[in-house]
């Protein structure tokens, strides 16, 4: 039960985010929604399973707008108890040919981000007493694959980070760890799905082929599944886990 709590999901207006923030507002805590696109319709989703959610538009890859959104949350809402970094982007290129200008981007939205929301909400968990820090990080967190070399290396250092600061919080009631997805059918995989399709004009088989490829069950995971997960991490059942990535993968790490 999370009620009284706040949540920052960020990234929370599509795909993963919002599968978390609806099932976080389900569980009673108030939610703060961050991230572009369609904001009321990821609002009013909120609102239906539970409370009228805050939202703040900060663009992560700004330190400045991430002050702006931790003091909206501080203000506004009292600060943050459960936070999830969730906001990512995904480029696909060899290293070679691989632009700089998106590998800053990928290091800023899916690490860098990370680090500044943490330090930013970690002052008022301890004040409290309690916190929860849950980062949405990948099996590109614990694995590679080719062609992602800014993602995988974010991820990475999202586990590291993830686990650093589980050992700072270690003798208190805040957590910190981090889930590691395998595929989800969301707007950024969809993408490369397309990608797929692009080159051979059929896409089911592109699906199908990018399933088959490194994802044994041959399912998707769902932001729902990926949602309750992040809710056994906020319950008093897991406050002895602790720096661990956590993966929901249909098999993908087994290998
Ligand atoms: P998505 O594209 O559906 O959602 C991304 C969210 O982040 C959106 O709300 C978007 O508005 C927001 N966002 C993007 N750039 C932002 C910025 N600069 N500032 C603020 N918000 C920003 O993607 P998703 O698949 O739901 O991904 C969510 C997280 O899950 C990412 O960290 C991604 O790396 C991770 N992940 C996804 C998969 C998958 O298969 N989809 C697998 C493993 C991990």
């Amino acid at each position: 039960n999370l009620q009284g709590k706040t949540a920052l999901v960020t990234g929370s207006t599509s795909g993963i985010g919002l599968g978390i923030a609806e099932r976080l507002a389900e569980a009673g805590a108030r939610l703060i929604l961050n991230g572009f696109g369609d904001v009321d319709a990821a609002k009013d989703s909120v609102a239906r399973h539970g409370q009228t959610p805050g939202y703040h538009a900060a663009d992560l890859s700004d330190p400045a707008q991430i002050d702006e959104l931790m003091r909206y949350a501080e203000q506004d809402f009292g600060g943050v108890d459960i936070l999830v970094n969730n906001a990512g982007i995904q480029y696909v290129s060899p290293v070679e040919d691989f632009p700089a200008a998106k590998w800053d981007a990928v290091i800023a939205i899916n690490l860098s981000a990370v680090f500044h929301t943490s330090r930013l909400a970690l002052p008022g968990m301890r004040e409290r007493g309690w916190g929860r820090i849950v980062n949405v990080a990948s099996v590109h967190g614990l694995v590679a694959s080719k062609e992602k070399a800014a993602y995988v290396a974010a991820k990475h250092g999202v586990i590291g980070l993830t686990k650093v600061i589980a050992l700072e919080t270690a003798c208190t009631r805040i957590t910190c760890n981090a889930i590691c997805p395998g595929w989800v059918l969301t707007p950024l995989v969809q993408q490369q799905i397309d990608k797929r399709a692009a080159v051979s004009g059929d896409l089911q088989q592109a699906r199908d082929e990018l399933l088959a490829e490194k994802q044994p069950s041959l399912e998707f995971v769902t932001p729902g599944q990926l949602g309750e997960l992040t809710l056994f991490l906020c319950s008093d059942a897991a406050e002895q886990v602790r720096g661990a990535a956590w993966n929901m993968d249909g098999g993908w790490l087994a290998q």
